[in-house]
């Protein structure tokens, strides 16, 4: 057996103590081995890096608590779902108000003109289609985007995540190819002839990529943040409206997890010009909605649109479904996140408390003397294990070791805080206030003070 190393000798001794802090959360993971695949109601939620996963029995601003009676304070907080704090009473008030009058109807709720209108003052777009998720907004602009433009193919960046979209589950081979991600679960068709992907920040490839005018859109968050988060370059967003004005294609901007950069995204921060927009997650304070901006002018073609003639099908079955969509629900709760989550003020706290974790981070990087960076998209951060943020998913990636933040993650939950389970992200709630940055702060401290000195 290989000698253990420090890490491995820390993951250790950090696993032994969740499994005797967490008992009642290990004996509810056995309950449910047998009722659920892989033992949890969906997978992914056994993807975070602990030996078993905790049970939650409530959850409320920052604060997760969990079956065997820890509070814990949430900086993942559901990977933005949760990203204005756990039950926003705004929303838990709206919910309740409208438990007793309909949960979903397949017409429109009364409310829906005032909350399109509301949407379209916040993000800048027009005209509005609800679904129930952020990946089938996404789905659904994809299709529009090809509808409308006649052209088949899709772009992509490479490390893009944009949900569970066929066209986007895609990484980029080493000489440019479209490649399937590793790991999807009975795949038969390959992405190769409908998806391009061209990595984040580099307009020439994009110009290239464009260059054949078969690309009906390109699809992209405005920093990536799934693959590690990669901000764009000075100028890189003027290129892509540029690039994408010129050669006749769409820009989709899925501003789902970049919504941390203030009321409207960065759609408004960075005053982007994106012919339609994606959002879900938090857009409705955490209830499943997700919501798809079109510009008006698309809006009427796309209302203009007819099937080519002699296909099969008709009413209903445009492709874009799901019966749940825009049910009284998720209109009441879109109509009280729209007043009283994005806004002005619930970000000026978010960002309050995202600014002090950076520079509390930063200190105690310096002071441990460990050269990674850490990346912010306004309340959203992260601890890359690089010394400046990446340029390109690639380079994201390649500065990913599993195992130490793995060990890192583990350690910090059992200090006491939760950060998102895949790489170090955090995202600041308007619930997150001094005393849970400090608790940070002194978590993080402890932990880089067990691992491994860095060598000179
Ligand atoms: N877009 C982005 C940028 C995302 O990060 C995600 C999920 N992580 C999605 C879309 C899909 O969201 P959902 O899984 O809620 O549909």
């Amino acid at each position: 057996m290989a000698a253990a190393t420090p890490l491995s000798a820390l993951h250790a001794a950090e696993t032994a103590h969740f499994r005797a802090a967490n008992p009642a959360s290990a004996a509810l993971a056995e309950r449910a081995a047998p009722h659920f695949l892989h033992g949890v109601p969906m997978h992914w939620m056994r993807d975070w890096p602990l030996p078993f996963p905790l049970a939650i029995r409530a959850a409320e601003g920052c604060t997760l608590h969990d079956a065997d009676g820890h509070a814990l304070t949430d900086f993942c907080l559901g990977d933005t779902g949760a990203m204005f704090g756990h039950s926003p009473p705004a929303i838990a008030d709206a919910l309740i108000a409208q438990a007793g009058h309909g949960l979903t109807t397949m017409l429109p709720d009364m409310r829906s003109a005032a909350v399109g209108a509301a949407l379209a003052a916040r993000f800048g777009l027009e005209a509005w289609q609800l679904t129930a998720t952020a990946s089938d907004a996404n789905r659904h602009a994809i299709r529009w985007a090809r509808a409308l433009t006649r052209r088949p193919v899709l772009l992509v960046f490479d490390g893009c995540y944009h949900g569970s979209v066929e066209d986007t589950l895609v990484r980029q081979g080493a000489d440019g190819a479209t490649l399937a991600r590793a790991g999807l679960v009975g795949q038969v068709a390959h992405p190769a002839p409908h998806t391009r992907v061209v990595p984040f920040n580099d307009a020439d490839a994009l110009e290239r990529a464009l260059a054949p005018g078969d690309v009906a859109a390109v699809l992209t968050e405005p920093a990536l943040t799934n693959i590690g988060m990669v901000p764009p370059l000075p100028g890189f967003h003027a290129a892509l409206r540029a690039l994408t004005r010129r050669h006749g294609s769409l820009l989709i901007l899925d501003e789902t997890h970049t919504l941390s950069s203030g009321p409207g995204g960065a759609t408004q921060a960075w005053g982007l010009e994106p012919d339609l927009l994606t959002l879900g997650k938090a857009v409705a304070g955490g209830f499943p909605c997700g919501v798809l901006g079109m510009r008006a002018p698309l809006a009427r073609r796309a209302e203009a649109w007819q099937p080519p003639a002699g296909g099969a099908g008709g009413h209903g079955h445009s492709g874009m479904g799901t019966t749940l969509s825009g049910n009284p629900v998720a209109i009441a709760c879109l109509e009280a996140a729209l007043a009283e989550l994005h806004t002005e003020a619930t970000y000026a706290r978010m960002f309050a408390a995202a600014g002090a974790l950076q520079a509390g981070i930063e200190a105690l990087l310096a002071r441990h003397r460990r050269p990674w960076c850490v990346t912010r998209i306004g309340a959203r951060l992260e601890i890359q294990f690089r010394p400046t943020p990446p340029r390109t998913g690639a380079e994201a990636e390649q500065a990913f070791d599993d195992a130490l933040q793995a060990c890192i993650h583990l350690a910090l939950v059992n200090r006491g805080v939760v950060v998102t389970p895949f790489h170090h992200m955090l995202l600041a709630s308007p619930a997150t206030g001094e005393a849970q940055v400090a608790q940070f702060l002194a978590a993080l401290d402890a932990v880089l003070g067990l691992l491994e000195p860095v060598r000179p």
